[in-house]
């Protein structure tokens, strides 16, 4: 259920309504808005009705159920759009678009230090690279791990961008945490409920990635987990669903961002790299992706893709990933944000 206050209530009568859904053994999960405060009691479902009682409460305009199975991330709860904070200076959800880029896989000092700093000189605002990587053999290259985490910190560093990367593994989010100011979660790891009960009750904000095989309810369910864990910080990342297509790696599902964009107050951003697995057609699903609504883009760039430990060929060079930000441009203006 929603309790959604009048417009200027006091606080207090917000703190009292707060107390109530406790009292009734609900979780009260606040949102406090620019005009007024909405308040959502989480909690078994059968039992709802009770709630409506708080409607006599003063401050309280009306007591309404969320139709939607996912209640934290839906709109009804909040109707404006998130944006979140990532460092100084660095954030998603608002007008301006957010470029995510760097390698798939952290691999040395030289490779991250070079390409946060090409990246960087490009516009790209946050840097990227797996220290843990979900590999389909295990016999692929798996990552440095916390050498990696070291590297990807000392490159954001140096280059002064915040970074981001993935975290496998509920046991390692304090460690990745340490290094890294966005925690990744990967596709293969949507529906890992432990690890995304583990990580929304970390502070850090959250690369929320689409699985290859889920849909759009299943994954704003996943994005549930951690906000009702917590976390205020949640982005959605799709990056290519799988269909019976093999000419591109997945399916680019352009259309989950107008449709994500109607459902939830979230971020989203999207991968093409991922997206469709080959680094030509990068740029078009770019530029595809800002004129569809997106508040970002994943991009992987490598110093030499064709050397590159993993996803080399949907990597790009410096020189075309410099290319893609200058086309980009007319896109951005023209779907009315700053880049
Ligand atoms: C990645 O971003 O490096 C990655 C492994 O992506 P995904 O989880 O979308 O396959
Ligand atoms: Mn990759």
């Amino acid at each position: 259920m929603i309790v959604v206050m009048k417009p200027g209530a006091p606080r207090k009568d917000t703190r009292t309504v707060i107390g109530k859904i406790r009292e009734l053994g609900y979780t009260p999960h606040t949102i406090y808005g620019k005009t007024r405060n909405v308040i959502g009691a989480i909690g078994d479902e059968r039992g709802k009705f009770v709630l409506h009682s708080l409607e006599s409460l003063p401050g309280v305009e009306r007591v309404v159920p969320i139709l939607k199975p996912y209640k934290l991330a839906s709109r009804e709860v909040k109707p404006e759009p998130t944006e979140i904070r990532l460092a100084p200076g660095v954030s998603v959800g608002g007008k301006k678009l957010l470029v995510i880029a760097g390698p798939c896989s952290v691999e040395s000092e030289q490779q991250m230090v070079e390409t946060a700093n090409a990246v960087k000189a490009a516009g790209a605002h946050v840097l990227r690279g797996g220290a843990f990587k979900p590999r389909t053999s295990p016999y692929a290259f798996q990552g440095l791990e916390e050498r990696g985490l070291k590297i990807l910190r000392k490159a954001g560093d140096r280059a002064g961008m915040p970074v981001v990367t993935e975290v496998m593994n509920p046991m390692d989010v304090d460690l990745v945490a340490r290094y890294s100011d966005i925690l990744q979660v990967g596709a293969r790891n949507v529906q890992n409920f432990s690890l995304l009960k583990r990580i929304g009750k970390s502070k850090r904000p959250i690369l929320l990635k689409r699985g290859m095989m889920t849909t759009i309810t299943e994954f704003l369910m996943s994005a549930e987990y951690c906000l009702s864990e917590g976390s205020r910080q949640v982005i959605l990342c799709e990056r290519g669903i799988r269909t019976f297509e093999d000419a591109t790696r997945n399916t680019l599902d352009l259309s989950a961002v107008p449709v994500l964009k109607e459902r939830t107050h979230l971020p989203i951003i999207v991968d093409p790299s991922h997206g469709t697995g080959h680094s030509q057609y990068v740029k078009p699903m770019s530029c595809a992706s800002v004129a569809a609504g997106a508040d970002g883009l994943m991009i992987e760039v490598h110093p030499t893709p064709e050397k590159a430990l993993s996803d080399g060929p949907q990597s790009l060079t410096f020189e075309k990933f410099a290319e893609l930000m200058a086309v980009l441009k007319p896109f951005v203006a023209a779907a009315g944000r700053t880049i």
